[in-house]
């Protein structure tokens, strides 16, 4: 079986490689990820210019697109069969609760289920720019990995992974979560550039969180590595009953 990582951090990130190394007696491990960072760049696709690909060594490839471009890219031609399983990671920083509609890791993910292919997104929930430790994230997820391969996954599902950046004899045990409530302090930062002209930074203080029972930002925070199912089908069917009773007219 073949098996596609893929990230977000771009293909210089070491999550790529350490997790290729402990994958690599499932099957044939690729590699296809962005050039650089694309970090927070959610589903999006490149199509209004043409990408070029890189192939440093043989079986990794490196694209000037999108983590959502890499999965449709390697599913589409650039390997020579679909993969039997995306995994996206390992993720510098954590992608828990609302972080999930910003994070090209995610969305890497939910672009391999998309593709019918199992799929995994593993994100280490480090903080900071300092050197992280991506060893015991890649264990568990090459043990994750062996259980959804005999298992399974249902169509149009995908599992979302936070680890605790811990060393694996402080990891408490494993929880089976659901998405918290982030909540973000972006702040709209305005600055002069050197020619006088106005420029604009997304900024402000680290996101808070909810620490409501059952979630993911829970289980971390107190030593657990979280594991969060995630649905493709976004359908609300509480407010589409609700809807069906409005007066809506054409
Ligand atoms: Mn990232």
């Amino acid at each position: 079986m073949d098996i596609l990582i893929t990230n977000d951090d771009g293909i210089t990130s070491g999550g790529l490689y350490l997790l290729r190394q402990e994958l690599q007696d499932l099957g044939r491990v690729f590699i296809v990820a962005p050039d650089r960072d694309q970090s927070a760049t959610s589903h999006s696709l490149t199509l209004y210019r043409p990408m070029r690909i890189e192939r440093p060594e043989p079986d990794v490839y490196a694209i000037d697109g999108t983590p959502t471009d890499c999965v449709l890219v390697a599913a589409h031609g650039l390997l020579e069969r679909p993969p039997g399983l995306v995994v996206s990671g390992v993720n510098r920083g954590p992608n828990m609760g609302d972080d999930v509609f910003y994070s090209g890791t995610v969305a890497a993910a939910i672009e391999g289920a998309m593709q019918g292919v199992p799929a995994i997104a593993v994100s280490l929930a480090s903080s900071g720019a300092g050197r992280v430790d991506f060893q015991y994230a890649c264990q568990f997820t090459r043990r994750l990995v062996g259980t959804v391969l005999e298992k399974g996954l249902p169509a149009k599902s995908v599992l979302n992974v936070n680890v605790p950046q811990k060393r694996d004899d402080e990891i408490k045990g494993v929880r089976v979560t659901r998405l918290g409530k982030r909540t973000y302090q972006d702040t709209l930062i305005e600055r002069t550039d050197p020619r006088g002209r106005a420029y604009y930074w997304i900024g402000g203080d680290a996101p808070i969180w909810e620490p409501e029972e059952g979630t993911d930002f829970l289980a971390v925070d107190q030593g657990y590595v979280s594991v969060t199912p995630l649905h493709l089908d976004l359908t609300d069917n509480a407010l589409r009953t609700t809807l069906e009773s409005w007066p809506l007219r054409p």
